[in-house]
């Protein structure tokens, strides 16, 4: 199984940071082994008739990083490109974020591999229905807690709540989190990740000593993550001159009117051929000169072929493991940009799924400036925390990041034993 994951490349890159991290920690052999690998791997046949008639077996994984701090917490995935060890470096991911907000969860990550964008709304339901029956003997909202990620959104979580709750013979709320309003979901859920992005964002602009009034920001991604950084952004006084899609990208020196963008692509699907905005390269936009660059859309994405070209102060990472570690390390002999880390910039989300679900085991909700200023004061601790941490020890802040998230991590694990 190690030789297995190892082989994907996203999974070997979140093994390489691990090591590197408890290298640092000098984790005894015995927690390093315990800490690194995930609890339980799952993967299910998912078979689906589609519209024409014809049936097709989709695979389905979910991998339960540790359940040792609580159940697992994290979203489920939708895409092509979706594997095993690409989901478990996401749980992994995950574990460390829950641990460095201190969220009394472990992490998970789950996926399908298919296209939602060449599947109709009746195949996705059946699809997404199917998972959570299979699934079924796995979660519980004390065991494993799914919510939105690429691909999937407010209704897919519906689904699963009423598939599990049918089953469970009772409305179950808090199986999911993501939830829509009418739903049990939470006030501030949906713009929580982008708002914790640009809000984080901002911070480090006011360590850099730079007027966030006057900064610019380009995001790469306009799904929920880049497009709720821009408007949080956008509302902080920040110009966000270029934002880019799969479709390709755009520009306007002056500003991106980001509600007519917003339009653009729920009527076309897309932020090409927007009419207020130059179409640029997506690769070279990321190079330009601002002072957010926010990748805001899939992995990998700040590379070995980029890194040095970037001409930002502050890489805000909305999207998971955006940057490579050869990226990371040229990076940190620049010096000169300053890196808000996925597991600490992104954790927005994560953690207003934490209020959801405790809203939904106390039956009560809260208000949206309640909410939000509950994720405020989260991930300034964390910040803070993370800051502190990479100052004393002469580190970066991703380093530090991870070190608190996995020194946390394997203390509640030397302080539980190992069993038998
Ligand atoms: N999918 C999001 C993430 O990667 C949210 C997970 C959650 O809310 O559980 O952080």
């Amino acid at each position: 199984m190690r030789d297995e994951l190892l082989k994907n490349p996203v999974f070997a890159m979140a093994a390489n940071q691990f090591d590197q991290v408890a290298d640092f920690l000098a984790l005894d052999d015995e927690l390093r082994e315990r800490c690194k690998w995930p609890k339980r791997l799952i993967t299910v046949a998912i078979p689906v008739r589609h519209d024409d008639g014809n049936t097709k077996v989709y695979f389905g994984h979910r991998v339960q990083h540790h359940l040792t701090r609580g159940p697992v917490k994290g979203g489920l995935r939708y895409s092509p490109d979706v594997d095993l060890g690409e989901v478990a470096a996401l749980a992994m991911w995950m574990n460390w974020k829950c641990a460095l907000l201190d969220l009394p969860y472990g992490g998970g990550k789950g996926g399908i591999n298919c296209d939602p964008r060449t599947l109709s709304m009746g195949e996705l339901e059946r699809i997404t229905r199917r998972f959570t029956m299979e699934m079924i003997p796995f979660i519980g909202q004390d065991i494993d807690v799914m919510a939105p990620d690429m691909g999937t959104n407010e209704q897919t979580m519906s689904w699963i709540v009423d598939t599990y709750s049918t089953h469970a013979g009772r409305l179950v709320p808090g199986i999911v989190t993501g939830k829509p309003l009418c739903l049990q979901g939470s006030a501030g859920r949906t713009r929580a990740t982008g708002h914790g992005v640009a809000f984080l964002a901002s911070r480090a602009l006011n360590k850099l000593g730079i007027d966030v009034g006057s900064a610019t920001a380009i995001v790469q991604g306009f799904g929920n993550v880049g497009l709720h950084t821009a408007l949080t952004l956008a509302s902080y006084g920040v110009k966000v001159k270029g934002v880019s899609d799969i479709s390709g990208a755009v520009w306007n020196e002056a500003g991106l009117d980001l509600n007519k963008l917003a339009d653009h692509v729920a009527a076309t699907k897309g932020v090409v051929g927007f009419a207020h905005g130059d179409a640029v390269d997506p690769a070279e936009m990321l190079c330009r000169e601002c002072d957010i660059l926010a990748p805001a859309a899939a992995g990998m994405v700040i590379t070995a072929a980029n890194a040095g070209q970037l001409r930002c102060k502050v890489l805000a990472e909305g999207a998971n493991g955006p940057t490579t570690p050869e990226a990371d390390a040229i990076l940190a002999a620049r010096g000169d940009i300053f890196v808000l880390p996925d597991i600490l910039c992104n954790a927005g989300g994560v953690t207003v799924s934490y209020f959801e679900w405790v809203q939904n085991l106390q039956r009560y909700s809260w208000s949206e400036r309640e909410v939000l200023t509950k994720l405020e004061t989260k991930l300034e601790a964390a910040f803070a925390r993370t800051l502190a941490f990479a100052s004393q020890h002469g580190i970066g802040h991703r380093h530090a990041a991870q070190a608190l998230a996995i020194k946390t991590v394997a203390e509640v694990k030397a302080q539980r034993g190992m069993f038998p």
